[in-house]
């Protein structure tokens, strides 16, 4: 599994805590026909995009990035000890996946400057916090933890109507100890890294661009969830919460890096995640570097 990459100045670090089946592919994608997963059976299947009973394996990853100046973790996974049960994978885990896995890429959670979360989800902000006497604590000390302002209005809106567990559990208490940056889409750090604003997915959803002069790398969050969504732009995830603007925003995207040196990095792309994106019939490809 290929864990490390390079671009320009940066070097990028996937920290994989799990690669699993996920939801069957026309559950997670409503439009997807029979007819179409029928033609593209073949080479998901082949690059461990799809199980042999039609259900979508994904990764579940952060990635740091290395700059010249910072070590920056982007989205922070599922995390431990959070009560997930709609999820048994998810619920309650206890393993040590991540924190060996950003050890192993030769990382303490004290080294990492920045957290960036693309947006709120569950499975995003979930090693941003950790269990401490009983307490959820920032699992990264020294970081400032970067939230797109819409993105936190959103779930706190959503939270003050019924309780969002992974933000009560993952976001509010770095808010609370004063870890935070609630920030504008002008967030910038230094001249490597700014944010590309992505709607659709949530209504907050940030792509984070990195590189001097140049986008280098991009990290699109959930702008997609699965390798066929290149091929087929328009073909949102159920949990799009405005499935016509995520296929918008997933075309224009993909529009804007295609046939480009940027080495794009999906948070949920089976192994190896990271390709650069190419013109494939009316569609795109995110081609393996
Ligand atoms: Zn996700």
């Amino acid at each position: 599994m290929r864990l490390k990459f390079a671009a320009g100045d940066l070097t990028i670090h996937r920290i994989v805590e799990q690669e699993t089946t996920f939801l069957p592919a026309h559950d997670m994608l409503p439009g997807l026909t029979p007819d179409v997963l029928a033609e593209n059976r073949g080479w998901m299947q082949a690059t461990g995009a799809l199980d042999d009973s039609d259900t979508l394996i994904l990764a579940f990853q952060s990635y740091v990035v290395k700059t010249p100046h910072h070590t920056i973790l982007i989205d922070s996974c599922i995390g431990n000890d959070k009560p997930r049960p709609a999820r048994p994978k998810w619920n309650m885990k206890t393993d040590d996946n991540y924190l060996r896995s950003l050890a192993s890429a030769g990382f303490s959670v004290a080294d990492i400057d920045y957290v960036m979360c693309t947006h709120l989800h569950v499975d995003h902000v979930g090693w941003n916090t950790r269990l401490e006497n009983g307490r959820w604590v920032p699992t990264f000390p020294n970081a400032r933890y970067v939230f797109d302002k819409a993105e936190f209005d959103y779930w706190t809106e959503s939270n003050a109507k019924a309780e969002v567990p992974p933000f009560v559990d993952s976001v509010l208490p770095v808010v609370e100890a004063k870890r935070s940056e609630i920030v504008g889409h002008d967030f910038a750090i230094g001249d490597h890294a700014r944010i590309l604003p992505t709607p659709g997915h949530t209504p907050g959803h940030v792509a984070f661009a990195f590189g001097r002069g140049k986008d280098a790398a991009v990290f699109s969050g959930d702008l997609m969830h699965s390798p066929i969504q290149t091929h087929y732009p328009e073909l949102s995830a159920k949990f799009d919460v405005d499935q016509t603007q995520a296929a918008k925003t997933r075309r224009g995207f993909l529009e804007r890096y295609c046939d480009t040196d940027t080495l794009c990095c999906p948070a949920h792309f089976p192994s190896p995640s990271i390709g650069k994106i190419r013109r494939k019939g009316n569609g795109f490809v995110c081609e393996t570097v």
